[in-house]
């Protein structure tokens, strides 16, 4: 049960566990038997299919509402590795947190933990931040009492996510001007939060958000869930300074699902951990990492540093060229390319019509798509379709270039 843990046996207690448990793993593996041939559920090689839900052609990007990414076959293996035996969570945690520290040569003094998502990484690292590693604390929130209880955010870094924030019980306080800053601060300021994406829509930039932080003497987290590539975005942040940056696992890494990382300054990580599972009694109890997605986090990060990015890149312009290529051989059709400067930094294409020779509104083609067979998934613009290419799977361009284009064809006045 519960809260023994504290913060010296989290950062220090790794050697001796991992130790003691190494002789027992390899006894047990011996006897584990192999994977039998499926039958029943599964048996036809697509539950999908069994339970009757249409999987799609995503050409909309790295969308949890679409199951985020595919994990790489490596990453399926280890996560398979890791359901042979029984280990102590906490120690698996320190162990990979100090692997990911070394891979992405992180400053001294940084780790890393794996969370259950970047959602669940804003979450744990307040909540560590309001509590440290006191008990009652812990238990308390988000009675706020005794704590700090308000966090400040520039008005158009508020975002979906800062849910997270709030579930604290702590108080947003908007910003827009440094003068506003210097109104905000209090002594019940806990931390400042950043939204990476919305750097350029915020009068104080990321560095001197980071700035105003070190002077006054408060923490500073940075959501950058979505902001990988480029993969230097994966240590900017820690080298910068921001105490606390988190990550989603499951977008362009392509690692588990329900993974995401919590980089950020070694007590705050060990505070930020206490707050969550396997600890009973804690706010982010609910935000079970299981030790699948833990080793999987790992391998997905490796794999991940060690791709060819501009390969990658190029591949992904490919893709859209093709799907251009054909669909601008209907009468009336154009696309045009562009790469978000942050969040999806990837090749995306927007794919507009004249309406004079295509009879289509693009709510009507998103729809079609939608429904056709394949089932296919593109972004609806003002104006007509837009799509990335970073998720598909082999020949999925040429699929969606065909589907396109009788569509197209069938609307042609
Ligand atoms: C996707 C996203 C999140 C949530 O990440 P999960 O890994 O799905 O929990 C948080 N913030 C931003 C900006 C995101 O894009």
């Amino acid at each position: 049960m519960g809260m023994k843990w504290n913060r010296r046996t989290f950062l220090g207690g790794l050697g001796a566990t991992i130790g003691a448990a190494a002789s027992g793993i390899r006894l047990f593996a011996s006897s584990l038997p192999q994977s039998a041939k499926l039958s029943g559920f599964g048996g036809t090689g697509n539950v999908y299919e069994e339970l009757g839900v249409t999987t799609v052609i995503n050409g909309q990007g790295t969308m949890t509402m679409l199951g985020g990414s595919l994990i790489r076959p490596e990453v399926e293996a280890v996560m398979a590795q890791a359901t042979k035996h029984f280990v102590s969570i906490p120690a698996l945690e320190i162990a990979a947190g100090k692997k990911i520290a070394e891979m992405l040569k992180l400053p001294d003094g940084y780790t890393a933990f794996v969370s259950s998502g970047a959602a669940g990484a804003i979450q744990s690292g307040l909540a560590g931040i309001l509590t440290r590693d006191d008990d009652s604390l812990i238990r308390q929130l988000p009675d706020l009492a005794g704590m700090k209880s308000e966090v400040i955010i520039q008005k158009s870094h508020r975002n979906p996510f800062d849910h997270q924030l709030r579930g604290t019980g702590i108080k947003l306080i908007e910003i827009e001007t440094r003068e506003d800053f210097k109104r905000a601060l209090s002594p019940r300021t806990a931390m400042m939060h950043f939204s990476n994406f919305a750097n350029a829509t915020g009068q104080i930039k990321v560095d001197e958000w980071l700035k105003l932080s070190k002077e006054n003497n408060i923490p500073a987290m940075i959501d950058a869930a979505a902001d990988t590539p480029p993969v230097s975005h994966l240590w900017d942040y820690a080298n910068m300074g921001y105490d606390l940056v988190t990550f989603s696992g499951g977008k362009a890494m392509r690692g588990p699902q329900c993974a995401g990382l919590l980089i950020g300054r070694k007590e705050l990580i060990g505070y930020a951990a206490l707050n969550n599972s396997p600890y009973e009694d804690t706010l982010g109890r609910g935000q079970k990492v299981g030790k699948e997605e833990i080793v999987g986090m790992v391998k997905a990060l490796e794999l991940y540093l060690n791709e060819d990015h501009d390969a990658l890149t190029r591949e992904w312009w490919k893709r859209l060229d093709t799907v251009s290529h054909e669909v601008t051989k209907v009468e009336g059709v154009s696309t045009a390319y562009f790469e978000p400067d942050i969040a999806n930094h990837v090749p995306t294409m927007h794919i507009d019509w004249d309406p004079r020779r295509i009879n289509l509104t693009p709510d009507e083609a998103h729809q079609s798509l939608r429904k056709g067979n394949p089932s296919i998934v593109l972004e609806r613009t003002e104006i007509g379709l837009g799509m990335n290419s970073f998720m598909l799977q082999l020949g999925e361009d040429k699929i969606i270039a065909d589907n396109l284009v009788k569509l197209f064809r069938a609307h042609s006045a």
